[in-house]
């Protein structure tokens, strides 16, 4: 499977005419290179190499490995199609080698020009980057039409390797719902809450009981034992339905190709979102277990598990992107002050979460603006 990857160079003024001058000269370089391999009716690389090599050089100004790029690359389209001269735009792509590019860390790389190797910083994200070193094949330097400075790069992946993921299922972990996917579809706590209310129901009467038995100078220990029971029967019925969250959220995202993201769980106790009352109520426990389910099932199948910063999520719009306290008249509701976007609060939240996740993978800012989007 061939996939094409891009990273958008941020070069200088100053660097943008270097590689300009360069991506002319070498256009026109392959031009001319053109004419004489269609005149000789010839696409040996070595026969050309031969015969043109020093005028290419001396005429267009390009390096040896330039020169040696500019060949290959007029003997491959001739060879396409042999029946007409190849022809050259003078600003189309530019093949760049291991020998005319390399990259320098996360956010630089090192390019050849006419005038010698210039450093050009570059948007790309992590999991951009893993992909194009990866790479160990060339790239293509390319303006596009609106000024914008790109390198491509083809991988070639063996046939059964996965695609990288493009997009991700936003997953909202809550209260009400204890959780919420992008997608709109609510994981209800319904059964879950309903068990936990029968057994907080029991669990009251067996401890007044057990503090009457007290106060008569009785010992409650066959009470303890029911109330140690209950506990690890809620415990066990959570961990179930989480198990069922997990496999039904992976599955899901690998029968459509997806990836899976989740807010960074570490700050969830101090979120503002969840009141006091509730965060007593639900426990870190069971946040944490469905995350650790998610995560452990996700690997298994091969889905792609991000954390993105949990920070206004829930009060930022994912219509318009205004974030607002005032965006959430209730704990369930969301109605944007702004652009008037209504929806439910948890499935709003799950889309904000898939748009971080979404917008670093695919259009990567500067390296240091998406650190607080790490790859599980
Ligand atoms: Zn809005």
């Amino acid at each position: 499977m061939k996939l094409t990857l891009q990273t958008q160079l941020l070069p200088t003024s100053e660097q943008a005419a270097l590689l300009e001058a360069t991506m002319r000269a070498f256009n026109e370089a392959a031009n001319w290179l053109a004419g004489e391999a269609f005149a000789r009716k010839t696409a040996n690389k070595i026969l050309l190499q031969k015969l043109c090599y020093a005028e290419l050089r001396e005429r267009f100004g390009l390096s040896a490995q330039m020169a040696v790029r500019c060949i290959a690359q007029v003997c491959e389209a001739y060879k396409r199609d042999k029946s007409k001269r190849p022809q050259f735009r003078p600003l189309a792509a530019v093949p760049y080698d291991q020998r005319l590019m390399s990259f320098k860390g996360i956010d630089r790389v090192s390019l050849l020009t006419l005038s010698g190797r210039i450093l050009v910083p570059m948007v790309m994200g992590k999991y951009q980057q893993e992909r194009f070193t990866a790479a160990k094949g060339q790239c293509d330097l390319v303006l596009r039409k609106d000024g914008k400075w790109f390198l491509l790069v083809t991988v070639d992946l063996p046939d059964g390797t996965k695609p990288p993921t493009t997009d991700f299922i936003g997953v909202d972990l809550g209260v009400a719902n204890i959780a919420t996917d992008s997608d709109g579809q609510r994981y209800s706590g319904n059964a879950v809450e309903a068990v936990r209310i029968r057994q907080h129901a029991l669990r009251r009467s067996l401890q007044k009981a057990a503090a009457g038995k007290k106060r008569r100078g009785l010992r409650p220990k066959n009470i303890r034992r029911k109330l140690k029971r209950l506990s690890g029967k809620e415990r066990r019925f959570r961990a179930n339905e989480n198990h069922r969250i997990a496999k039904s959220l992976v599955a899901k995202a690998k029968g459509t190709g997806r990836g899976i993201a989740l807010e960074d769980l570490k700050g969830i106790r101090a979120r503002t979102r969840f009141r006091k009352a509730q965060r007593a109520r639900m426990g870190g426990w069971a946040f944490r277990q469905l995350r650790t389910f998610i995560e452990y099932k996700a690997r298994l199948h091969g889905v792609d598990v991000v954390l993105v910063s949990p920070a206004y999520t829930s009060q930022t719009c994912a219509a318009c992107g205004h974030a607002a306290k005032a965006n959430r008249p209730s704990q369930a509701e969301f109605r944007c002050v702004v652009c008037g976007h209504t929806d439910h609060a948890d499935v709003n939240a799950a889309r904000n979460i898939r748009s971080i996740a979404r917008a670093a993978v695919n259009r990567p800012k500067v390296s240091e603006q998406h650190q607080d989007l790490l790859f599980a």
